[in-house]
C-alpha cells in the first residue's frame, strides 16, 4: 500500500489533551493503574459517558469523590460550544464550538421524523481545496482527535435526548460530511467510528449502518478502510464522471483518476455487502449536462455494479464570493431520469440548514 503524499499530512499543530475517548477499551486497566486507581473505575466512568452520554464528573455519585477528582482528568472540555443557530422550524440545529487550542469548527444536528443525523467535523478547514466547498478555501488548520470527534457525538445524542429537536429523540446516524476529510485523518476518525459503533461501555452503540464516511477519493485510504471490516457507508464525493472536469471540482482527482476511485468503491461494497452513495454536487452549466448524467449512470453500473451504488444529487449550495449556483429543476430533473435509466438509484437530497449556513459545503467556522 501506497503511503499518502506530504501534501495530506496536517500542519504539526498540539492536538487536545488525552480524553477518555481516546483510550482503546483494551488499555482501559493500564490507564486506570497508570491514575492510581482500581481497574473497574475506567469501566465506570465509561458507562456514564457512553451509556448516559454524562460528561460531569460530579454527576457521578457512584464514584468516591477521590475518584471523580482524578477521573475527571480524562474528560477534558474538548468540544465547547460557543454559538448555536437553528432553522427549518428547530429541527436543524448548527454548533459552533471551539477546542482546547481556540480551533473552531461545527457540527450539524437534524431530525427526521424517523431517524436524527449528526454531521461531524473531522478536521478543522481541510485541505482538499475543492472549488465549490467553503471549507476547502480556508485551507487545513488542523486534524481533530478522536475525543474531538467523539464529543460532536456524544454531544449531540445528548441534545437529542433531551429534546433540542422538540421531542425526545435517540440519534441513530453519524455522517462525516462535516469540515474536513476524513479519510486524510484517518487513524483518529477508524477509532473513532469504533467508538461511535461499539455498544456501551466501550462506545455510544450507535449501528454502524447508521454511519457514513464521505470522501474526496483517496484510494489507498478507501482500501485500508475496506479492510478494517467496520459496516459503515462509504460515500465518494465524484461530482463529475471525467478526469478532465473532476481534476479542477475535486483537485485530488489528479492523483486518484475517476476510474481508480470508482474500483476502490466496488472493492468497499463487495467486500461489505453495503451500497455506496456517491455523492454529486449539480451545478448550473457546470456538470449538470444530459451527456454527463448518461456518462455517471454508465460508469457506475459498469464498474461498481447497479445495485451496489446509489446517487445522492445535492443541489449546489451557494458559498460566499462563488459565482456557482444550482442548476434549475427541469435540468436537475433530467439529470435524475438519465442516471435512472441507466438502472442506478438516484435521490435529490434535502438542502436543510441552508439559512443559517449549516448545509453540505457551507461550514467554515473561521468566518462566523
Ligand atoms: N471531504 C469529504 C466530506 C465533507 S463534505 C468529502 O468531500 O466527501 C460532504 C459533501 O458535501 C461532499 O460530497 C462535498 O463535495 C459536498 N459539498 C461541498 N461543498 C458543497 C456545496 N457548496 N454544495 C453542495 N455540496 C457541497
Amino acid at each position: 500500500m501506497t503511503s499518502l503524499p506530504l501534501v495530506f499530512d496536517a500542519p504539526r499543530r498540539a492536538l487536545p489533551p488525552r480524553h477518555l475517548a481516546d483510550v482503546d477499551p483494551a488499555e482501559r486497566r493500564d490507564v486506570a493503574r497508570e491514575l492510581g486507581l482500581p481497574g473497574f473505575r475506567l469501566d465506570q466512568l465509561a458507562r456514564h459517558y457512553f451509556g448516559r452520554f454524562t460528561a460531569d464528573v460530579e454527576q457521578m455519585t457512584d464514584l468516591p469523590a477521590a475518584a471523580r477528582e482524578t477521573l475527571g482528568a480524562l474528560l477534558p472540555a474538548l468540544v465547547t460550544p460557543v454559538l448555536e443557530q437553528q432553522c427549518d422550524g428547530g429541527a436543524t440545529r448548527k454548533t459552533l464550538w471551539k477546542g482546547h487550542d481556540g480551533t473552531r469548527a461545527e457540527s450539524v444536528l437534524m431530525g427526521y421524523p424517523d431517524r436524527a443525523t449528526v454531521c461531524v467535523s473531522s478536521q478543522a478547514g481541510c485541505g482538499m481545496a475543492c472549488p465549490f466547498c467553503a471549507t476547502g478555501q480556508g485551507g487545513l488548520e488542523r486534524n481533530l482527535s478522536t475525543g474531538e470527534i467523539v464529543e460532536q457525538v456524544r454531544q449531540a445524542a445528548a441534545a437529542a435526548r433531551d429534546g433540542a429537536l422538540g421531542a425526545p429523540a435517540r440519534l441513530s446516524n453519524v455522517v462525516f460530511m462535516g469540515m474536513g476529510e476524513p479519510l486524510a485523518n484517518y487513524k483518529r476518525v477508524v477509532a473513532a467510528v469504533r467508538r461511535i459503533t461499539a455498544p456501551a461501555p466501550d462506545g455510544l452503540g450507535i449501528s454502524a449502518r447508521g454511519v457514513t464516511v464521505s470522501t474526496v477519493g483517496l484510494v489507498p485510504a478507501i482500501d485500508k478502510l475496506t479492510a478494517e471490516g467496520l459496516p459503515v457507508t462509504l460515500a465518494v464525493s465524484l461530482h463529475t464522471p471525467d478526469d478532465e472536469l473532476r481534476d479542477t471540482l475535486v483537485p485530488v482527482n489528479n492523483r486518484w483518476k475517476v476510474d481508480e476511485v470508482l474500483d476502490a468503491a466496488r472493492r468497499y461494497a463487495m467486500a461489505t455487502g453495503r451500497r455506496v452513495s456517491i455523492e454529486y454536487a449539480l451545478i448550473r452549466d457546470v456538470n449538470d449536462h444530459p451527456w454527463r448524467a448518461d456518462l455517471l449512470g454508465r460508469k457506475l453500473a459498469q464498474r461498481i455494479g447497479k445495485h451496489r451504488v446509489h446517487v445522492n444529487l445535492i443541489p449546489l449550495n451557494p458559498t460566499p464570493g462563488s459565482e456557482w449556483d444550482a442548476s434549475p429543476r427541469p435540468v436537475q430533473d433530467e439529470f435524475v431520469r438519465r442516471v435512472q435509466a441507466a438502472g442506478v438509484a438516484c435521490t435529490v437530497r434535502d438542502t436543510r440548514g441552508r439559512e443559517i449556513a449549516a448545509a453540505c459545503g457551507q461550514l467554515a467556522a473561521s468566518q462566523t
